[in-house]
């Protein structure tokens, strides 16, 4: 993808933007292989347009990059936070360990964020969390001990087998009151895998829609524990220490479409929207 001139969704600055990766470098590296045979639809903000995108012409997932961040924020502001994530990650992706400790389930719980305000874009619908709340995340930036995850926003983690590497799906919700009433998203859950791992994040962006969600984490929570998941955030439940069974290509697909009619059946009022 070219780059174009446009909106930094993080610093908000009106900058040239250079074509963010979906999956970081490092992550790109960690697999010799990319999935073939897929191809994805992305949202180029700049211009406002959606292209369809052969990602095997592209050379797999690894190379599927949207064009949201400046220079910048993709490679100075988010280089910490990529390496730390990396640091925790890499043990457990080499199977050496499985486990995280509180501080670095926190440190897991900022970057899933930033996966997830990036992955939003990789498609035509209007994004959930809005230029306002990216604008925060941004300056909530000090140090990486000091960067807040996104308010609400869980995020699980489970030991994946599958071949279906560099995945990455998004569903916007809208919690509301008034059925008919659907301009704009207020609730994510976004499912991706690499490597042996495969994570799921979901939370509403706005503090009452978060209260109206609890029946439907509670639900979710017992589900993706049933299927061997563990919680990385907010980091109530103890870590467990071994690793779980393996969740599977079928797993794969049909968690994000699982999770999606959890929250639905629990929280009556809510509205799927179109995405991809
Ligand atoms: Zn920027």
């Amino acid at each position: 993808m070219p780059n174009e001139s446009g909106t930094c969704v993080l610093c908000g600055e009106r900058r040239l933007l250079t074509g963010e990766h979906i999956f970081a470098a490092w992550i790109g590296r960690l697999s010799a292989h990319a999935e073939p045979n897929t191809t994805a639809l992305i949202f180029s903000r700049g211009v406002r347009k959606i292209e369809v995108v052969d990602l095997s012409k592209r050379g797999g997932h690894k190379n599927n990059t949207v064009n949201v961040l400046c220079e910048s924020c993709n490679s100075e502001w988010s280089s910490d936070i990529q390496q730390a994530t990396r640091n925790i990650l890499k043990p457990i992706l080499d199977r050496k360990v499985w486990f995280i400790s509180l501080l670095e389930r926190k440190v897991i719980a900022v970057w899933a964020s930033l996966f997830v305000g990036i992955r939003q874009y990789a498609h035509g619908a209007i994004p959930v969390i809005s230029a306002e709340k990216m604008k925060v995340f941004y300056n909530s930036k000090a140090k990486i001990d000091k960067l807040e995850p996104f308010k609400g926003i869980n995020v699980w983690m489970g030991s994946f087998d599958g071949d279906h590497e560099f995945s990455a799906r998004f569903a916007a919700l809208r919690l509301a009151e008034e059925v008919h009433y659907e301009d704009q998203p207020n609730t994510y859950i976004c499912t991706f895998a690499f490597g042996n791992l495969i994570f799921i994040t979901w939370g509403s962006v706005e503090s009452a829609k978060n209260d109206q969600l609890i029946p439907g984490t509670i639900l979710l929570q017992q589900f993706l524990r049933s299927m061997g998941m563990c919680e990385i955030w907010p980091g109530k439940v103890p870590f467990q220490e071994n690793r779980p069974e393996s969740l599977t290509d079928d797993d794969l697909i049909s968690l994000l479409d699982a999770a999606v009619r959890v929250i639905e059946h629990a929280v009556a009022d809510s509205i799927r929207l179109p995405n991809w």
